[in-house]
């Protein structure tokens, strides 16, 4: 490429088939939004979505809502659209609880289908919850299991007859790597191994066949890429061929096979309704749902194509306006192997990402070092990643971001 300017950006934005998707979302015209990684714009459909709910549903219908609003079958609902984003069957893939339950689930019932085997491998560098979850499960289990954790690219070397489950990432939450879910799986699964995948950072923004690659378990949020709103609830997926071999661990009411029966004991219910446990969070769940009908709205490899084409754009301005200014990339310089957010290591990331914020661009940090941008191809202009890069290169060449204030830390970064 050779040096881009605003114009061509501009051009950018005009050719872009997605653009008018933007109206669907709820934007504020004062930040440069770089942060749907970690959180994604509210759809414009979810505030009228959380009002009928109060209003009609709750308001007017009361608890016959359970039945009348459909309530009682949301988790199956939004299941049902997360699976035709994700390449499962529409009785694969369940909506409930957050990422860090969905994923104790998932690991205790993949312990189940390898009782023979004791050894879990896992991505040491993968998002931490997924490994401190783990960490908790193996010791209640009185330490039965050995945790080996390697770097994912060493994984085809650990794999082998010992260990029973391979859990990893489909992108890296730091470098945004696409892993090989496929090729992996199928190492996996001619060890004798069941793969348990976390698509937290992929789940609706890019193409993701879950039965094409025989993945076993998954699970996910839809507060990132699928636009649900601040603590939307997970997604598990569990491959039809393992429903009746796996039982999930926190057997509450709403897995049972007759919750109104009142029974005194446990029998769990047909298929993934199993792994539900108790009243779900139905005004998250009813909102959740406006962001994945956005997503469904466009076909996924037009969103994958804007994304690949947004960080693309990003890197290279990266290059041609601030590569005076130490960044170094960690994330792969190819988009096929690339996901939906960019990382930069830089000594200073914390200070810069404060004074960014402060001038009204929103990215975020990561330990140790990260600047990441984040990038929601359907409210993402190509010219908002000029307006981003500008901004950078300002705060850069006239040392802003050296202000003490902006290296007092603050909770959530
Ligand atoms: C965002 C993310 C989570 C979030 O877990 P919660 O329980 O929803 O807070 C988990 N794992 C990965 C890989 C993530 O990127």
């Amino acid at each position: 490429m050779n040096n881009i300017d605003i114009k061509d950006c501009i051009e950018m934005d005009r050719r872009d088939i997605l653009s008018s998707r933007r109206e669907d979302f709820h934007l504020n015209p004062d930040v440069l939004y770089f942060n749907g990684n970690s959180l994604g714009a509210p759809p414009r459909a979810a505030r009228q979505r959380a009002l009928q709910v109060i209003d009609e549903e709750w308001g007017t219908g009361l608890s016959r809502s359970w039945n009348a609003a459909g309530w009682i079958r949301l988790p199956q609902r939004l299941g049902k659209k997360i699976a035709a984003l994700t390449g499962a069957q529409s009785d694969e893939v369940i909506c409930a609880d957050n990422t860090s339950i969905a994923i104790y689930k998932a690991l205790a019932m993949a312990l189940q289908l390898n009782p023979g085997r004791s050894r879990v491998l896992v991505d040491a560098k993968n998002f931490p919850t997924d490994n401190y979850i783990l960490q908790g499960l193996v010791a209640l289990l009185g330490n039965s299991h050995e945790i080996v954790y390697a770097e994912i690219q060493d994984f085809p070397a650990h794999i082998d007859d010992s260990i029973g489950i391979v859990f990893f990432s489909h992108v890296d939450y730091k470098t945004a790597r696409i892993n090989d879910v496929p090729e992996l799986t199928r190492l996996a699964h001619d060890a004798g191994a069941i793969v348990v995948c976390d698509l937290c950072h992929s789940a609706g923004v890019m193409e993701v066949a879950l039965d094409n690659w025989q993945v076993d378990l998954a699970v996910g949020c839809t507060y990132k890429y699928l636009h649900g709103g601040p603590g939307s609830p997970a997604f598990t997926f569990v491959a039809k061929r393992l429903h009746d071999r796996v039982r999930q661990p926190i057997t509450g009411w709403w897995g049972h096979a007759e919750p109104f029966l009142f029974e005194m004991k446990y029998r769990p219910a047909a298929g993934l309704d199993q792994t539900l446990t108790g009243t779900q969070h139905i005004l998250s769940m009813a909102v959740a749902e406006a962001g994945i009908d956005s997503i469904l709205k466009s076909d996924i490899s037009l969103i994958r194509e804007k994304s690949k084409a947004l960080t693309t754009l990003y890197m290279h301005l990266m290059s041609q306006r601030c590569g005076d200014f130490a960044f170094t990339t960690v994330s792969p310089a190819e988009s096929g192997i690339r996901g939906s957010h960019v990382s930069y290591e830089h000594e200073n990331a914390y200070e810069i990402v404060k004074c960014l914020l402060e001038n009204g661009l929103v990215a975020d940090y990561r330990e140790p070092h990260l600047f990441r941008m984040g990038f929601s191809p359907l409210t993402t202009r190509f010219v908002d990643v000029w307006n981003s890069v500008s901004l950078i290169e300002d705060v850069m060449r006239s040392g802003a971001w050296m202000d003490l204030r902006f290296s007092a830390k603050s909770f959530v970064t």
